[in-house]
């Protein structure tokens, strides 16, 4: 079972890696697998982690 590898900021749009400190931010609750799953959903690559 894979587990969940990006947290997505529903307000900001962004989403971060799991090495990320803003990976569990107030905001961040869509979960995505993969980076493909978040960009497709309108979701950008956060700047600082840059997944
Ligand atoms: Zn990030």
């Amino acid at each position: 079972m894979r587990s969940v590898y990006f947290h997505g900021n529903n307000k900001s749009r962004v989403f971060h890696d799991q090495g990320c400190r803003y990976f569990n931010c107030k905001n961040c609750t869509e979960l995505f697998q993969n980076r493909q799953e978040a960009i497709q959903a309108g979701f950008k690559p956060c700047g600082i982690c840059k997944p």
